[in-house]
């Protein structure tokens, strides 16, 4: 059936949507399927997926910052690797996007599992027709890895009330910006999601969760949602980078291609590695990492293979702190190789890169990578690039410079900060501190 419906007509390419593996997306470098993984799969499948993406793509794949693998360098004559994809067994998603944690289910720190409600809200809403293509759903159990960062149309929180379990329901944004609308036990909490749902299907396919917060719902029902509360638990904020310990006997450890890409070769190699050492599962999860689970010896033998193959294991990592879309060649808007200067900002901007902020590297104004505001921008433009200090991509810049002088001018600001940052003050701060105007001065103009 997947397979029926990559024919060019069926071909999904507006700008924007999803590159579902039933909608592959045109990009600069062909066309992106993503596969949409619901659970975990073992090595020897990611190694299957690789040989299928140098087989059928250009061998090159990727772990968004949602956590899902996608194939690049697709053709028209990729159909069959989907059909491939469905001889492989693996567990996909049909339908709307209900996310859970990476953990969900196997995480004793859980307020609750989510995954029961997530399967009834998926369930529900295979008969609403209409959403927008990317309309997202995260169902959060409050564990040790948690989707807080990430942006949904609605959003379904575990917080423990009195001697009982309820799910705070939010409308757009993070978890941190989105509008609280309820708070309520699983089986009342699956009906308000499924009822928003058939809301936005009637404001047409462009409609939004944070859509519906402005617009829609009554004021006085949104602070009737906030009213009588339960207090949210402190906010965890682990990253999925690193070992963690799920039980006596099961571990994780979080293991990134750097900038969230990498080739089918390398990733073979990590799951021989890794099958080697007895472990049996993984899972892409958040933040462009792949989450392997084994004993602890392996997991921790396995992150020190995956350190030596360049490959991003702990979250102190320069890489870590650096947002790229693929940038030209790969993406066709894109007028900077993003990834070469974000490689480059890695390893020679190190006093910038603390960890307090994204740096944000676009290859145009879209801003996919990070689409929220950064204390430093770099976007590719017609004529340039653009440095936007404290804004988005889109927003005005404090200095416009060629694209040969990018690389210099990043030092150049990096050395700003490294030599007026006051004691205990961070990069964003000092960043905030100097402003536009000195930032501007330092690249040579004011
Ligand atoms: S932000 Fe990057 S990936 Fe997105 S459209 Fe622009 S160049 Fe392409």
């Amino acid at each position: 059936m997947i397979a029926s419906v990559i024919s060019r007509p069926a071909l999904d390419m507006r700008r924007g949507a999803c590159p579902a593996l039933s909608a592959p997306m045109m990009t600069g470098d062909g066309f992106l399927a993503r596969v949409p993984l619901t659970d975990m799969i073992t090595p020897q499948q990611l190694a299957e997926i690789c040989r299928l993406a140098l087989r059928h793509g250009n061998g090159i794949l990727e772990i968004s910052a949602r956590g899902n693998l996608q194939i690049r360098g697709l053709t028209e004559a990729s159909a069959p690797l989907l059909a491939d994809m469905i001889a492989l067994d693996l567990p996909l998603r049909d339908g709307l996007a209900v996310e859970v944690p990476p953990l969900a289910g196997i995480d004793e720190t859980e307020i609750a599992d989510p995954r029961p409600l997530a399967q009834a809200i998926a369930d529900g809403a295979k008969a609403i027709a209409g959403l927008a293509p990317k309309m997202s759903v995260i169902v959060d159990g409050h564990g040790q890895l948690r989707l807080s960062d990430l942006l949904a149309d609605i959003r379904l929180i575990a917080v423990s009330a009195a001697d009982d379990i309820c799910w705070k329901i939010l409308l757009g944004g993070t978890e941190e910006s989105g509008r609280v609308f309820n708070v309520l036990r699983e089986t009342q909490a699956v009906e308000a999601t499924l009822d928003l749902l058939r809301e936005l299907s009637t404001l047409g396919s462009k409609a939004r969760g944070r859509d519906l917060a402005d617009n829609t719902l009554d004021a006085a029902m949104l602070d009737q949602g906030r009213s009588g509360m339960p207090a949210s638990p402190r906010r965890q904020e682990a990253g999925p980078f690193g070992l963690i310990r799920l039980s006596e006997d099961l571990h994780t450890v979080g293991i990134g291609p750097a900038l969230g890409q990498a080739s089918a070769e390398r990733l073979i190699a990590l799951c021989k590695a890794a099958e080697a050492l007895g472990i049996e599962a993984l899972k892409p999860a958040f933040n462009h990492s792949l989450l392997f689970f084994g004993a602890k010896q392996a997991c921790e033998t396995l992150a020190d293979f995956a350190s030596g193959a360049g490959f991003i294991r702990s979250a102190a990592d320069p890489r870590c702190q650096i947002a790229a879309c693929p940038g030209s060649p790969a993406c066709a808007s894109a007028t900077i190789a993003t990834h070469d200067i974000a490689a480059t900002a890695a390893s020679q901007c190190g006093e910038l890169l603390d960890g307090s902020f994204t740096l944000h590297v676009t290859g145009c104004a879209k801003g996919c990578a990070h689409p929220k505001v950064s204390s430093l921008s770099i976007c590719g433009t017609s004529n340039g690039v653009s440095l936007i200090a404290g804004g988005k991509a889109a927003d005005a810049p404090f200095a416009s410079i060629a694209f040969a002088d990018t690389n210099a001018t990043l030092r150049c600001l990096s050395d700003l900060v490294g030599s007026e940052r006051r004691e205990g003050e961070t990069s964003a701060a000092c960043l905030s501190r100097l402003g536009p105007l000195r930032l501007a001065a330092a690249t040579g103009q004011s």
